[in-house]
């Protein structure tokens, strides 16, 4: 069995320095720390990228896709150790990036530098590791004993170990023992690997607060090819007031503005209040039960294909990497 851990950075590749954590170290000195061998495996590494993951630019999705998708045939699994920061954003874009993989793909990091007494980096390598081996085929988020499909995580907690949860979506696996039992098994698809890395980084997120400027919101939807508008609860837009709905309104038909929600679960449902009606009439494509972080990136994803607002929402209503529950 071949495995390939790809190092991109984090805080599990940080060593203290005068000015804070700094991601530095390479794939091999982690696993020494973490005294991991991989007896019976071969273990090979590439070290691509070494940041904090605030770093991290839609660009290097595109790097880290490629290096996933040239080293598909030549290993059984493959382990990518990313900062927890913008993880949900790059699990979500490898998915959409790499599609119809034939081998797990498996996302880990920590919350502790691994240089840190009590760091749960060895663990949730180990985690990672495990389950890389187990050969179930698709894009995953393995943190804290527990294994979470790419597109589903959301980065829950800034300091608590247990940082990740799975969005509207079951826990794929966690860890009994020192076993790794699987709960749920989502759809394989079929077909051949595929490598599609186009994609438009130009799109915003807006939070919806009281009060909204429908001008400030006008002038940001100017400058952008799409936009995700964060609104409360199962999605509205306010029109007393200040009318958002209208500004909103005058984007829709040129450029897709996409609904998600404040809330962490449940999702956004449109036909469920009168100002989430109005919102649909006035073109507003719901975000259904995605993740805020792959709703952005399935943005990006859409507009890197087409500029069509019709063809984005069929592509943002379209499950494509097990993102979007087909009840939305
Ligand atoms: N700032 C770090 C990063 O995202 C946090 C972490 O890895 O836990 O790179």
């Amino acid at each position: 069995m071949r495995i390939l851990i790809i190092g991109t950075g984090g805080t599990i590749a940080s060593a203290k320095t005068e000015r804070g954590y700094k991601a530095k170290l390479s794939v091999n000195e982690i696993l020494r720390i973490a005294g991991i061998r991989g007896d019976g495996v071969k273990i090979e590494t590439k070290d691509i990228l070494n940041l904090d993951s605030t770093l991290i630019q839609p660009e290097d999705w595109v790097t880290i896709g490629r290096t996933v998708f040239e080293s598909l045939e030549e290993y059984d699994g493959i382990v990518i150790t990313h900062g927890t920061d913008t993880l949900a954003y790059t699990s979500s874009a490898l998915s959409f990036m790499v599609r119809n993989v034939p081998i797990p793909v498996v996302l880990t990091g920590s919350m502790l530098p691994i240089t840190e007494p009590n760091s749960d980096a060895p663990r949730n390598l180990k985690t990672a590791l495990t389950f890389a081996m187990k050969g179930f085929p698709g894009i995953y988020v393995a943190f804290m004993d527990k294994v979470m499909l790419g597109t589903r995580v959301s980065k829950v907690h800034s300091l608590g170990l247990n940082a990740f949860q799975s969005i509207n979506y079951p826990d794929i696996a966690y860890v009994k023992g020192s076993e790794i039992v699987v709960r749920h098994r989502p759809p394989v698809p079929s077909g051949r690997p595929l490598f599609d890395p186009r994609i438009d980084p130009n799109v915003v997120h807006l939070r919806l607060t009281p009060g909204l400027s429908p001008e400030v919101f006008l002038s940001v939807a100017e400058k952008v090819d799409g936009i995700v508008l964060e609104g409360y609860g199962a999605g509205g837009i306010p029109y007393r007031g200040r009318n958002l709905l209208e500004a909103v309104s005058k984007v829709t038909g040129k450029k897709p503005v996409v609904m998600t929600t404040q809330a962490l679960y449940g999702g956004v449902d449109l036909t469920r209040y009168e100002v989430g009606r109005r919102a649909l009439e006035a073109g507003v494509i719901p975000a259904g039960d995605m993740t805020k972080e792959a709703t952005l990136v399935k943005l990006m994803y859409a507009l890197g294909h087409t500029k069509k607002v019709e063809e984005v929402r069929e592509i943002m209503e379209k499950n494509i990497a097990g993102e979007i529950s087909s009840a939305f």
